[in-house]
């Protein structure tokens, strides 16, 4: 299995929300993440940019 990013082609190792991604990509989303929940600075959603390159597979998207 690939890594579901965006022209990303290393293998995935991890899932993050069911989707298959690489230790890279992973880890910036989880970051990311962090930043958005809790963290201090000021984010937008339209902000998460690794998030919503991934958003459209995640199972809960509507
Ligand atoms: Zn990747």
């Amino acid at each position: 299995m690939k890594c579901q990013y965006q022209k990303c082609n290393q293998k995935a190792t991890k899932t993050w929300a069911l989707v298959p991604l690489c230790n890279v990509h992973r880890d910036k989303i989880d970051c990311e993440t962090i930043d958005y929940y809790i963290s201090t600075k000021e984010m937008k959603y339209e902000d998460r940019e690794h998030y919503l390159k991934i958003r459209h597979l995640t199972p809960w998207v509507s």
